[in-house]
């Protein structure tokens, strides 16, 4: 706080700040919840759209598909869901 304004979707400032990002698949198969995660590769990011890129449910989850059941992540809601992990 106090510094300039802070964009924590911005995938430069997540960075720094060595923040991760869960990725969680919660599609439904025959009752169950596929229950897949993983952590966004953020630096395959970095290099393909840069440091001002911003980390959001619709303009990450569409570009993802669970490799486990196969979901795919849709702009809103759908079964992929991102979650940031604060740094320790
Ligand atoms: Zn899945």
């Amino acid at each position: 706080m106090g510094k300039k304004s802070y964009r924590i979707n911005r995938l430069g400032n997540l960075l720094e700040d060595a923040y991760q990002v869960l990725i969680f698949c919660a599609a439904e198969r025959e009752g169950r919840t596929c229950g897949h995660s993983a952590y966004l590769d953020l630096e395959y990011l970095r290099r393909r759209f840069g440091l001002e890129f911003e980390i959001m449910h619709h303009t990450v989850v569409p570009m993802l598909r669970c490799s486990k059941c196969g979901a795919k992540g849709v702009p809103y809601r759908g079964p992929i869901r991102l979650q940031l992990r604060v740094p320790e």
